[in-house]
């Protein structure tokens, strides 16, 4: 069939409304069974996995010790990180090293949560954040300077991403899939440091619990 036949098919299909296709609504426009603004965001699940944020203790250090082990884990390969010593006399963070340079790529990243979970000082967390569109590739990588979380422990708001009210909320260590020894009788147990501007969090309901509400 030359490109003539094929555009006759087209045209038929169309005249047939045979199309497969309808008006985009973001899946956003009827959800159980109402109409939705186009500006309203659905309801996120507990554990999604939105951009990162760098976490810092509650007296203000980072918690990054630039161990480069969730860029070795990273299936992506999106991480970029490069270790510092610290300084003794003003140390950046707790370890003998801190995260000098930190880099994800957010046109690499796939958002799997490995690098949580390989970070040993619950750095690395994902927040619920993921509403955001880049015009260059400049501002698809995020540095150290837009992820480390700000004083208040909050996550940056950056010019391209769409936030709304409680959405900065629960960015850290209580995100993670598991517990630190991968046994489920930690469940329930709080075992991750606590964080500026939030303290110690608690730990998240049991699934079963999850389930029957
Ligand atoms: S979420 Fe996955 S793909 Fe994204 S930076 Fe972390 S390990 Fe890499
Ligand atoms: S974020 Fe965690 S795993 Fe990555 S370099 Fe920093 S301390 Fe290591």
């Amino acid at each position: 069939m030359g490109y003539l036949g094929g555009f006759l098919v087209t045209v038929r299909q169309h005249g047939k409304r045979n199309r497969v296709t309808t008006e985009y609504s973001g899946g956003r426009m009827f959800r159980r069974g109402k109409k939705e603004s186009h500006d309203e965001k659905v309801e996120k699940p507990e554990r999604l996995h939105g951009r990162h944020v760098l976490n810092r203790y509650e007296d203000g250090m980072e918690k990054c010790i630039g161990c480069e082990l969730c860029a070795g884990v990273c299936p992506a390969k999106c991480i970029y990180v490069r270790g510092k010593d610290n300084d003794p006399a003003n140390p950046t963070s707790p370890g003998e090293r801190f995260g000098f340079v930190y880099e994800i790529n957010y046109l690499r990243c796939i958002h799997c949560d490995m690098c949580v979970e390989a970070c040993p000082t619950e750095a690395i967390t994902e927040t619920k954040l993921f509403e955001f569109s880049f015009t260059n590739r400049r501002d698809a990588i995020y540095t150290k300077s837009e992820l480390l979380v700000d004083d208040a422990g909050k996550p940056q708001h950056l010019p391209w991403e769409d936030w709304r009210p409680g959405e900065d909320l629960h960015t850290s260590g209580w995100m993670r899939a598991t517990s630190p020894s991968g046994d489920a009788d930690f469940e329930g147990v709080v075992s991750w440091s606590g964080e500026l501007g939030y303290g110690v969090r608690a730990a998240e309901a049991d699934q079963a619990e999850a389930d029957r509400r």
